[in-house]
């Protein structure tokens, strides 16, 4: 598949994407562009971090600022990003092996801390770039590469998991609905806080068992089903229950979301940035140290 769409703007790469025929995450990619541009954000203004996996190709993909960094710390160096220019809006990429497995404790600190950011889960449910292994997310009993018998180990309920870290801002979308993908990812950058955006995504070379057609007919939009997303307990509800059907959308935000940096003491009242105040150190004087 070939770029440039017509309503991505600046964001266009002249790269050429190597997912396989049916990957979602062109339909993320897509989404991605989409919203920043009817955001009104320059490629110059935002920030998009990306984990190592599959979707972590669209690194250069897209134009932009663009930090590409270890597998599972996704989470962290967007958070040191939040923290240091509460400015520019964040978004953070990556995959459920990264980020339920070795990633998980910076999954739980941002969310639990707050940080200003937007983090968008690549959720195949299983580790694509390297060949389909069983994640904490694949249905337990599934027959994946590492697991020619069935993964024997019990299945992360993700969402479960989230909303027993109290979020402020909780949404699900779905590769296969580009339109959808674009408003969720706008309303999470619009948060003021950490934004929890799981995205069910085909991946046709090895998730055999949620297909785009599977996924397709199960997921229904809760804004259109007048959902209060208010409501804490009735999103988590929404959000656990995936038994027939599966609730898609903004699922729950707190409007009375404060992030970490606005909690802080220290800094109430403080007219720089940490990044200012980190660019005019002067370390000539320590640097004396080592001569
Ligand atoms: Fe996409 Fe799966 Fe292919 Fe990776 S292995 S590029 S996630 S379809
Ligand atoms: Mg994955």
């Amino acid at each position: 598949m070939t770029q440039p769409s017509p309503c991505s703007g600046d964001y266009d790469s002249k790269n050429l994407c190597t997912w396989c025929d049916g990957c979602g995450d062109y339909g993320v990619l897509g989404a991605t562009k989409r919203a920043l541009v009817e955001l009104g954000l320059e490629p110059h203004q935002v920030l998009l971090c990306f984990d190592v996996g599959c979707h972590g190709n669209m690194s250069d993909k897209l134009l932009g600022y663009r930090f590409h960094g270890l597998h599972g710390r996704v989470i962290s160096l967007a958070s040191g990003a939040a923290l240091a220019n509460p400015d520019v809006p964040i978004l953070a990429f990556g995959g459920d092996g990264a980020c339920f497995s070795e990633g998980v404790g910076h999954l739980v600190h941002a969310i639990r801390s707050n940080y200003n950011m937007t983090f968008v889960l690549h959720n195949n449910a299983n580790y694509g770039l390297t060949t389909g292994q069983a994640s904490s997310l694949t249905p337990k009993g599934e027959k994946m590469n590492t697991a020619p018998q069935g993964s024997v180990e019990d299945t992360l309920n993700s969402m479960d998991f989230v909303f027993s870290l109290k979020p402020t801002f909780v949404a699900r979308t779905f590769s296969g609905d580009i339109r959808q993908m674009t408003d969720v990812f706008k309303a999470a950058v619009n948060h003021r806080g950490f934004s929890y955006v799981d995205v069910l995504q085909a991946c046709p070379t090895y998730n055999k068992f949620a297909s785009h057609e599977y996924l397709l007919e199960r997921v229904y939009d809760v804004q259109k089903e007048e959902h209060d997303i208010s409501n804490f307990e009735k999103a988590r509800a929404l959000a656990v229950d995936t038994s027939e059907r599966i609730a898609t959308g903004v699922l729950y935000k707190n409007n009375e979301s404060v992030p970490y940096i606005d909690r802080v003491e220290a800094r109430k009242g403080v007219k720089t940035r940490l990044v200012d105040e980190v660019a005019s150190v002067d370390i000539t004087p320590l640097l004396k140290n080592f001569k």
